[in-house]
């Protein structure tokens, strides 16, 4: 899902389509599992261990297979909702071929949510172990309230996030916007509206079109490099990038499998520069690429957890890959090192003044304080307490959005509805449960290692909030 940040600095992203998976997929898949199976059985020292725990194994990879289906029959009634699937083709064959009635996957999406409530490991198991049955758990519970929702059940804004995304957005006043508004407004002095001038103060930032793929290849280079520092990814991960037009997002990552993905940039709107490192990483290391790559890997070709070879897009699992893509690029980039980097490699590159780098990033920040106006226009949306139009003042005037970025916005809330939470909710939620584990700026190593056991197992959002204030927003800006 793989699209940038949610600021009036971008267009909005979408989520992703289906993703087909590679030709060779399936040969490499089932040589994974095998591999693990064979692994299990030769191993003689831990066997009184090890068969009560392929026992539970086995009793999941049944029950995860029967769930992989769900999510593909759902994807026929919802094409939004198969974000990547990379497992066996004949079952997605299947459920294209059955079309199974929404009424129907109704009572099979509850008898499995019985049968894996009854195959819960026990209070011995590994922490993994146990992880994998709350999760496949909580995303089937996620599937049947999308399925009840598709079925025409009217869920309000909180109440969806809660089923889908197993969150709930803080919720904000005009007044608690006011201040950074005051900030702004005497950063940008000049004649119009604030929304014009910060419009007229960010064109002066814009990649000319003939530099784009120079500096997209300097930020992913620098992105990369950081990121395999701390992280060991396979030798054959790879994207390529595409630069492509007409399109209403402004990034996007097609994961392919086999550790592969495509991002692809749209070109139809000016990119300024910040952006290529916010999407080099988001999009690529450590962000969504890696987060796929790292799930393939431990999870479904190491372990043989075939949940995680399909990805639906209203789930839990969307909060933590937007949260840790969006945190993944102060990970990669803390402030001082980024603005360094910015100064020297990318505005040079893109052309720009680099005395000027300081005051955009100062600019900046104060714009993404105000990200959570974005939650507030979609909530009061969804809820029915404002039309289409007073949506886009609300983006306009509070979040800073100019006025063919919030009709945008507004056209992507009708679509994604509650999705919006993810980024910046996700981004809030990460940070605090990683810093809470001792990862904090201060201590880089212990935020890289904390932050690659999060995108490497199956961890809930509910599960990141140490309490429940550690989920009101932090206005901590991205540098
Ligand atoms: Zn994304």
């Amino acid at each position: 899902m793989m699209h940038l940040l949610i600021t009036p600095n971008s267009q909005f992203p979408t989520p992703k389509k289906l993703v087909v998976a590679a030709p060779n997929r399936l040969g490499s898949w089932v040589l994974g599992v095998g591999g693990y199976r064979l692994a299990a059985m030769t191993g003689v020292l831990a066997l009184s261990v090890l068969i009560p725990a392929r026992a539970q194994d086995n009793r999941m990879n049944t029950l995860a297979e029967r769930y992989v289906r769900l999510v593909l029959a759902v994807g026929q009634h919802d094409a939004d909702y198969v974000d990547a699937y990379y497992g066996p083709p004949a079952w997605r064959t299947e459920a294209e071929a059955a079309k199974v009635p929404l009424s129907d996957m109704a009572s099979r999406a509850a008898t499995l949510a019985q049968a894996i409530a009854a195959a819960k490991p026990p209070v011995t198991a590994d922490e993994l172990t146990q992880l994998r049955h709350q999760y496949l758990a909580r995303q089937l519970e996620s599937l049947r309230a999308r399925v009840s929702m598709l079925s025409g059940t009217k869920l309000r804004f909180d109440e969806e996030s809660k089923a889908l995304y197993d969150a709930v957005a803080p919720t904000h006043s005009e007044a608690d916007f006011a201040k950074v508004l005051a900030q702004l407004d005497a950063k940008l002095p000049g004649q119009g509206t604030l929304v014009s001038r910060y419009d007229t103060f960010r064109n002066r930032f814009v990649i000319p079109r003939d530099r784009l793929e120079a500096v997209f290849k300097a930020a992913i280079d620098g992105c990369r490099s950081r990121t395999l520092e701390h992280i060991t990814l396979p030798a054959s991960e790879a994207f390529t990038v595409e630069y492509v037009t007409g399109k209403s997002w402004s990034a996007y990552n097609w994961y392919k499998g086999n550790y592969r993905s495509v991002i692809q940039v749209n070109t139809d709107l000016p990119i300024y520069v910040d952006r290529a490192v916010d999407l080099a990483c988001h999009e690529g290391y450590p962000g969504h690429h890696v987060y796929n790559v790292l799930l393939e890997k431990n999870l479904l070709r190491d372990r043989g957890w075939v949940e995680f070879s399909v990805y639906p897009l209203f789930s839990p699992q969307s909060l933590i890959a937007e949260g840790t893509a969006n945190y993944g690029i102060e990970v990669a980039f803390p402030r001082a090192e980024r603005l360094d980097f910015e100064r020297r490699v990318l505005f040079p590159a893109a052309g720009l003044d680099p005395a000027t780098t300081t005051q955009y990033y100062d600019v900046l920040a104060l714009v993404d304080q105000l990200s959570y106006a974005g939650n507030e226009a979609a909530r009061r949306y969804i809820n029915g307490e404002i039309d289409a139009k007073g949506a886009a003042d609300w983006l306009e005037k509070y979040g800073l959005y100019s006025p063919p970025r919030a009709e945008q916005r507004v056209r992507f809330t009708d679509q994604y509805r509650s999705y919006v939470i993810n980024y910046n909710l996700g981004k809030d939620m990460v940070a605090g449960y990683i810093e809470s584990r001792g990862g904090t700026a201060a201590n880089t190593q212990r935020r890289w290692s904390e932050f690659a056991r999060l995108i490497s197992s199956p961890r809930l959002p509910s599960s990141l909030a140490v309490n429940p204030k550690s989920q009101v927003p932090n206005p901590k800006s991205k540098p």
